[in-house]
């Protein structure tokens, strides 16, 4: 498998985010709109008209969110040549498509990981498989099942946490729900924070280093003085959406 771009290329695809997903007025966006909807300030030629504002007009929701290339994916090699209005199933396939792109990266992060070298090569595997089905036909992604193949994976992921935090404290927080909490120089290293709720805790000054993320809550999460060196799975959509120094 070549090296395949595993973050959002905007310019690649045709505003599947803008339209796909319904909102909800929030702190995340300023305006209420449903499913397969059109968000009224994309434009004709699929780029967001207030991209460089997206803060200031209330769209913080936008700023944070990353397809992990699904976006691209699916306009370019899923559906070539088309669009929303042209094929509307495309928007459907986006949060299939999203979903075994944000295993790809968790592979792809694992596959950094030296202390889990022994398991790079199901890794790989397990990588070159899942960019298989996400580059499936429009049928076969409609009928696959994705929460059967995160099953399938994470375990090795977690295997790879397990290897990469070996000799830290490895305290286990994982699914906590840890909103708002008090952690100020909290002392998380090698923590499983996989899935936690971090929303608006106070992690300032915090030894995050070695400390599993994967899929927890960062919105509003104050991360500023906070060591994430080596910390694992952290992607920069979780990062944009937690309080950090600037
Ligand atoms: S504000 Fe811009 S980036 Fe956000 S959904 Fe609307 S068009 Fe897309």
């Amino acid at each position: 498998m070549g090296e395949r771009l595993l973050e959002a290329d905007c310019a690649s695809c045709v505003g599947l985010c803008c339209v796909a997903p319904a909102f909800a007025k929030s702190s995340d966006f300023a305006i209420t709109k449903a499913a397969g909807q059109a968000c009224p300030n994309l434009g004709g030629d699929f780029r967001c008209g207030i991209h460089e504002r997206l803060e200031d007009k209330g769209f913080h929701g936008c700023v944070v969110f990353d397809c992990f290339g699904a976006g691209q994916r699916i306009s370019q090699e899923t559906f070539p040549g088309q669009d929303w209005k042209s094929a509307p199933e495309m928007l459907g396939l986006l949060a299939v498509v999203r979903q075994l792109h944000e295993l790809m990266w968790l592979l792809t992060e694992a596959l950094k990981l030296d202390a889990a070298e022994r398991v790079h090569p199901k890794l790989r595997d397990e990588l070159a498989r899942i960019d298989h089905l996400a580059g499936g036909t429009p049928a076969q992604l409609k009928g696959l099942d994705v929460d059967g193949e995160r099953q399938k994976v994470n375990p090795l992921l977690q295997k790879a946490s397990q290897l990469a935090r070996a000799g830290t404290p490895r305290k286990d927080y994982r699914g906590a729900n840890l909103i708002g909490r008090k952690m100020r120089g909290a002392d998380l290293r090698g923590a499983n924070l996989r899935g936690a709720l971090l929303i608006g805790a106070d992690l300032r000054g915090a030894d995050l280093r070695r400390a599993d993320v994967t899929g927890a809550d960062l919105r509003g999460t104050d991360l500023r003085g906070a060591d994430l060196t080596g910390v694992l799975f952290l992607s920069p959509s979780q990062l944009r959406s937690a309080v950090t120094d600037p």
